[in-house]
C-alpha cells in the first residue's frame, strides 16, 4: 500500500480533526472527517490561539484567513476582584512584544470563525456532516465504522478526535476516563459598548476572587465583542450526561454580585440558562489501539486555564500528520507508537498545571501575599508553552535530533509554585529540557 492510498478516517470535525485533514494534505494524504453535527457550528463561545498554534497555520497557509476573523489582545492582565489595581500585567500585540519573543501572533477568535475557515480550506467533498460515530470494531487491520445515520465505511487508520466524551476512546482504552473537574463556568459574548466600566477592554483580563475567576478578552477583527468565561468551584459532582446543567436566572450574577463593576456587567449582560462543567481526561493507559489512535481532547481533555487545549490539539494534528506518512503497513504501529511518545508528556504537564492554576486564581484574599511576584513572573515559567514549535519536534526526532520542546516533567507547575509562595519560599526551578519520554 502506498502512503496515498491509506484510507485515513477522522471521527471529529472540530479544531483538531479539521487541522489533521489539512496537516495530511500537506504530506500528500486525504482523509475523510466525520462529524456528527450537521453543521460546523460554535462548541463554546471563543477560542484563544497561541504562538505554537499559530506558527503552524501559517504553515498550513491559513494564518491570514484567521488573521481576518481575529483580535490580537493588547496586553495580558491580572486583576484582584474587587478594584481595577493590577497585579501584573504584560504586552501582548503592544509593542509587538508576544510577536517579538514567540514568532507568531495570539489571537482571540470566534470559534465558529475558526472552523468555517479550516473547514472551508479542508473543503466539503470529504467532511461528512451528520455523521455520528456509534461502533468501531478492527480485523485484519481493518477498522470498521458504524454511524447513527445508518452509514458504515472501513478505514485502514481511524483517529479519534471526537472530544472530551470520545466514543473513539471506548474503543481505544475502554472505560470512563473524562472526569468533572468539580468546577463549572458561565460563558458569553458581550459588546464592549455595554461595559462602561471596563479597563483596557483590548486585553486579555483574568479576574481573580476566592473561589471564582472570569477571564475576558476581546474577539472578532474590530475587538467590539468581548468573550469571558466565568469560573466558579462547584457543583460537587455532575451527574448529567451532558456539558451543560440549567440555572436559575440568578445563579450567575450571584456568584458574582460584589466584584468591580466591569464583571458584574460582563456577567449580568447575558442571560444564563446554563452553566458550563469542567471536564479533564484522566491519564489514558494508552493513546492507541491497533489502527486507532486518540487526538485532541480525547486524549488529553484539559482544564481551559491556561487555554492551551485547542493549541496543543493542534500540535498533536501536526505530529501526527508528519508521522503517518507510512510507505509498508507494519510502519503505521511506529509511527502511533513515535507519536504517543511525542505527545504524552508535554500534554500531561500542561494538563496538570492548568488544574493546579485553578487553584492559584481562587485564592482566598489572605493567602495572596506572594501571587503578584510569582504572575510577575509568568513568561520566564510559561513561555515554553508558547514558543514550542510542533513541526520542528517531529522534524527532528524523524531526523535522528532532539530539540528543545518543554520543559522537563519535574519543573513547577503553575498552581503548586503560586500555593508554595503563599506558604512559603518558592522552589520553582525553570527549564527548556526536552520531557522525559
Ligand atoms: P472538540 O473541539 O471537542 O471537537 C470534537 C468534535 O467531535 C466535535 O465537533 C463533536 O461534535 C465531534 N464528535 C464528538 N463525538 C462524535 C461522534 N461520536 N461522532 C462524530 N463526531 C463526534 N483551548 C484553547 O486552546 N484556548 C482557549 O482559549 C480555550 N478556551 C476554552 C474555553 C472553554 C469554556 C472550554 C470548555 C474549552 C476551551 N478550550 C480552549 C479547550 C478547547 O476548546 C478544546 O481543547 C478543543 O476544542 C479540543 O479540540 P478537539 O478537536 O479535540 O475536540
Amino acid at each position: 500500500m502506498t502512503a496515498a492510498q491509506i484510507r485515513i478516517g477522522v471521527v471529529g470535525g472540530g479544531i483538531g480533526g479539521l487541522t489533521l485533514a489539512l496537516a495530511l494534505r500537506r504530506r500528500g494524504l486525504e482523509a475523510d472527517v466525520y462529524e456528527q453535527a450537521s453543521e460546523l457550528r460554535e462548541i463554546g463561545a471563543a477560542v484563544a490561539l497561541s504562538a505554537n498554534a499559530t506558527r503552524e497555520f501559517h504553515r498550513l497557509g491559513c494564518l491570514e484567513a484567521i488573521a481576518a476573523q481575529s483580535c490580537e489582545p493588547s496586553e495580558l492582565i491580572w486583576r484582584g476582584w474587587r478594584d481595577s489595581d493590577r497585579v501584573a500585567s504584560f504586552s501582548v500585540a503592544k509593542c509587538g512584544a508576544y510577536r517579538a519573543r514567540f514568532g507568531a501572533p495570539f489571537f482571540g477568535i470566534h470559534r465558529a470563525d475558526l472552523q468555517r475557515v479550516l473547514g472551508g480550506a479542508h473543503g466539503p467533498e470529504r467532511l461528512h456532516l451528520g455523521h455520528k460515530l456509534v461502533r468501531v470494531a478492527e480485523k485484519n487491520n481493518i477498522v470498521s465504522l458504524d454511524f447513527a445515520n445508518g452509514h458504515s465505511t472501513e478505514v485502514d487508520i481511524l483517529v479519534g478526535a471526537d472530544g472530551v466524551r470520545s466514543t473513539v476512546r471506548n474503543f481505544v482504552a475502554g472505560g470512563e476516563h473524562a472526569a468533572y473537574s468539580g468546577t463549572s463556568a458561565f460563558r458569553g459574548i458581550v459588546p464592549v459598548r455595554d461595559l462602561p466600566s471596563l479597563p483596557d477592554p483590548q486585553a486579555l483580563q483574568f479576574w481573580m476572587g476566592p473561589n471564582a475567576h472570569l477571564l475576558h478578552y476581546a474577539i472578532g477583527p474590530s475587538g467590539k465583542d468581548v468573550n469571558f468565561f466565568a469560573v466558579v468551584e462547584g457543583p460537587r459532582s455532575w451527574t448529567r450526561d451532558n456539558w451543560v446543567a440549567p440555572v436559575g436566572p440568578d445563579e450567575a450574577a450571584k456568584a458574582f454580585a460584589s466584584w468591580h463593576p466591569a464583571v458584574v456587567e460582563m456577567v449580568t449582560s447575558v442571560p444564563h440558562r446554563v452553566r458550563w462543567g469542567l471536564f479533564t481526561v484522566r491519564p489514558l493507559p494508552t493513546w492507541r489501539r491497533g489502527r486507532a489512535v486518540l487526538l485532541g481532547d480525547a486524549a488529553h481533555g484539559m482544564l481551559p486555564h491556561h487555554g492551551q487545549g485547542a493549541n496543543t490539539t493542534i500540535e498533536d494534528a501536526i505530529t501526527l500528520a508528519e508521522l503517518l506518512p507510512a510507505r509498508r503497513s507494519e510502519d503505521f504501529d511506529e509511527a502511533m507508537q513515535r507519536y504517543e511518545s511525542l505527545r504524552r508528556a508535554r500534554t500531561r504537564i500542561i494538563q496538570r498545571s492548568s488544574r493546579a492554576t485553578n487553584a492559584a486564581l481562587h485564592l482566598p484574599d489572605d493567602a495572596t501575599a506572594g501571587r503578584a511576584a510569582h504572575l510577575a513572573k509568568f513568561p520566564e515559567r510559561f513561555g515554553w508553552i508558547h514558543e514550542f514549535d510542533a513541526l520542528a519536534d517531529v522534524t527532528s526526532l524523524l531526523s535522528g535530533v532532539r530539540g528543545k520542546s518543554g520543559p522537563s516533567p519535574t519543573t513547577t507547575v503553575m498552581g503548586d509554585s503560586l500555593k508554595r509562595s503563599a506558604y512559603g519560599p518558592t522552589r520553582a526551578r525553570r527549564s527548556h529540557r526536552h520531557p522525559a519520554r
